[in-house]
């Protein structure tokens, strides 16, 4: 048996199971024990059934008492209540009770007088005994299995966590017994040599599979994790070292100045001192063959756009190409009308292509994509479609980099050899940006365009909702826009004080009466969806945004000049100052009201934040202090590039760990390094790159 042995060789898995198996994308052994268990029951922790409440579970060693009772508690309904008698070190009786709903036949599983193993949370109300409910159980004779750390897994339809655990079960013992070898190479026990292992502590992969499966103990846990994040660093940390490796094989794209020259005499500004600084720092990376890694970093407003279309026009006159890949549709629809304000006098020939451009019109612009004729092309994710060929790529602009991740950066950079430059408004503290992203140079943009009226910033309850949704009305009385903006909120989540976009949609409507025009967009929609009624508020259709964060990235609406944030404590400083960078974009005075009845103090420092600052650095800072690094740039949820367990934030010491160790194993010539860093940038081109631009 080996890794890739089809999962019908285990025992319980017939044609049926296999099918639901497969449907749930695990077909061989491999594919097991490649899953990550979600969560662990600590069953070792034993508890006292009399102690203090706790609110996390614990086993506890019970006798049966009696036999049971069943009672109806309403139609349909049952309880099923077992007594229980605890005794505590002091040797005193507790008595107690365990109850389940609607299992009528629990009182078949347990022999009255004989002792058992319970796990879960103990209730305990006032005048009440102690209680549990539903707790996994086992006779006293099965402790041994029973009080271990059980894996739970994440259930797929059919499959429950039981099999899971049976299936892994026989996977992680066969390789405890030697029967199946702990990976897939054909030499050696562990990929990792042993050199790497001493070094930076780490356990070996036997240990490390079985642990992070069914544990021993919390040691053996805790050593598996350790292992498994600093896999998934050192792949990722290599990834950064092949970028950083590629060479000086990239097309140098010299500057010249007459271009420069007369593109900044036709814009309708001059540029700001720092756009100036930044733009040189593009243009002197661009020129060289060693390709350009650079993030332009500026607050929202901060006039990015007019760097990139710089550099688009240099790389033009140069003969190559140019790809600007934007997170979504709207925004690439915008960045093309801005690129054709800015190069349409140079004669430039620019292309669109999205996910949504009809197949027609999709393949004539991919032939002049192909054919070089196309000179910058402006897009989505479909910019790096299989199917997409480039003439000569010299530069990728991705736009609002943190929406991407490291993923999609890897996509475009791994394969073509081009210079890249990233766009992004969040301000990533340098140190942080540099570990991260390893590397990335880094311009910012810390000066706005001047003329720009500062954003007058309330923070109010919501009594003031009618006088602030009159001073909507007024705005939009004078031909401008507004943007109504409510928290997102999770279907399973129901709160009756937060308000959902949805039905603060209807409300607004029935008060307007037609007096203007609302539309609404929230993260549920399809994408078209939302394209479409974006599109309707930028082509002034609509009058009043409903919408959740999702307007947050980039869209640019002039006369849009005031906004309204409801339940605003819900959302992030950062979060609120990107949505907030929506209006005051032209030299209109613009009003921003933040709304909440939650007056925690926390709230009223966090509000106050908002209110008194502009500064997106000064924002980052203080967010970053409130909340910790993980929170601030949402690594947890979304994960970087293949990292499941590592938070390079939280974690630093482990990743720079990491990327020490690839620093070593990358130019090594030793056989087993090679061995390693093959199979790691393997992992890495599978969770990075699936799709290659060229
Ligand atoms: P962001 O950095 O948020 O992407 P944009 O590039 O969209 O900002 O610029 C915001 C607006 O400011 C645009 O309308 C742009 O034309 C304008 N702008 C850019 N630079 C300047 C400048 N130096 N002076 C005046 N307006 C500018
Ligand atoms: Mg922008």
């Amino acid at each position: 048996m080996n890794y890739q042995t089809p999962v019908t060789a285990l025992k319980g898995v017939g044609t049926k199971r296999a099918e639901e198996l497969s449907q749930a994308g695990i077909q061989t052994l491999g594919d097991l024990i490649k899953m990550l268990p979600r969560r662990y029951e600590d069953r070792t922790r034993m508890g006292e059934f009399a102690g203090e409440p706790r609110d996390f579970p614990v086993t506890v060693r019970l006798k049966v008492n009696k036999k049971g009772t069943l009672r109806r508690i309403r139609r349909g309904m049952s309880l099923f209540v077992l007594p229980v008698e605890w005794t505590s070190p002091e040797g005193e009786a507790v008595k107690g009770e365990i109850n389940w709903f609607n299992q009528p036949y629990m009182g078949q599983n347990f022999t009255p007088g004989d002792a058992y193993y319970f796990f879960g949370r103990i209730k305990k109300e006032e005048g009440q005994p102690y209680r549990m409910y539903a707790p996994k159980y086992a006779p006293e004779e099965k402790a041994e299995e029973f009080l271990t750390i059980v894996p739970i897994y994440k259930k797929t339809s059919g499959i429950g966590e039981k099999v899971y655990q049976s299936l892994i079960r026989q996977i992680t013992d066969k390789i405890r017994s030697g029967e199946i070898k702990p990976h897939d190479l054909s030499s050696g026990e562990d990929y990792l040599p042993d050199d790497i292992k001493t070094t930076y502590h780490l356990t070996g992969l036997t240990e490390m599979l079985c642990g992070i499966h069914f544990p021993e103990s919390k040691e053996e846990l805790s050593h598996a994790r350790r292992r498994l994040k600093f896999e998934e660093g050192l792949t990722i940390a290599l990834g950064i070292e092949r970028i950083k490796n590629r060479g000086y094989g990239t097309q140098a794209i010299l500057n010249d100045p007459s271009v420069l020259d007369s593109f900044l005499k036709s814009l309708p500004f001059s540029l700001t001192n720092a756009q100036k600084r930044v733009l040189d720092e593009v243009v002197n990376d661009l020129a060289s063959t060693k390709p350009m890694n650079r993030m332009v970093e500026g607050d929202v407003g901060s006039g990015k756009t007019v760097i990139a279309a710089a550099a688009a026009l240099l790389t033009a006159r140069a003969g190559l190409q140019t790809a600007y890949m934007a997170p979504t549709e709207i925004l690439s629809e915008q960045h093309e009308k801005t690129f054709h304000e800015f190069l349409d006098p140079f004669g430039i020939q620019i292309v669109r292509l999205t996910g949504s451009t009809p197949s027609k019109k999709a393949k004539k612009r991919k032939d002049m994509i192909r054919s070089g004729q196309a000179q910058v092309i402006i897009g989505t994710h479909a910019l790096i479609q299989e199917s997409v060929d480039y003439y000569n790529l010299g530069l990728v602009i991705t736009d609002e980099q943190h929406r991407f991740g490291v993923k999609q950066r890897g996509k475009l950079t791994n394969k073509g050899d081009c210079h890249t430059l990233v766009m992004s408004a969040t301000p990533i503290p340098r140190s942080i940006a540099l570990t991260l992203f390893g590397d990335l140079d880094l311009s910012v943009i810390d000066e706005r365009p001047a003329g720009r009226k500062r954003i007058k910033t309330y923070f109010y309850t919501s009594k003031r909702l009618r006088d602030i949704l009159s001073f909507m009305e007024k705005e939009i009385g004078e031909g401008h826009q507004a943007y109504l903006v409510c928290p997102f909120i999770e279907e399973s989540e129901e709160m009756p004080e937060v308000h959902d976009a949805t039905r603060v949609y209807k409300e607004i409507k029935k008060y307007a009466q037609n007096r203007f025009n609302i539309g609404l967009v929230t993260g549920k929609m399809k994408a078209e969806e939302k394209d479409r009624e974006m599109r309707k508020f930028k082509d002034k259709k609509t009058d009043l945004l409903v919408a959740t964060s999702v307007i947050e990235v980039g869209i640019d609406v002039p006369d849009a000049t005031v906004m309204l944030i409801l339940n605003a404590d819900r959302f992030g400083l950062a979060q609120l100052h990107q949505l907030r960078g929506r209006i005051g974009r032209s030299e209109k005075q613009s009003y921003c009201f933040l709304v909440s009845d939650n007056l925690a103090p926390n709230t009223i420092e966090r509000m106050k934040i908002i209110v008194e600052n502009e500064d997106g650095s000064e924002i980052a800072k203080a967010d970053y202090k409130l909340r910790g690094p993980g929170e601030y740039f949402g690594t947890h949820q979304s994960g970087y590039g293949g990292l499941k367990l590592l938070d390079p934030m939280r974690e630093r010491k482990l990743f720079e760990d990491c990327i020490a160790c690839a620093k070593t194993v990358y130019p090594s010539g030793d056989k087993d390094m090679m061995l390693l860093k093959e199979k790691l940038l393997k992992e890495f081109d599978q969770a990075n790159n699936e799709i290659s631009l060229t």
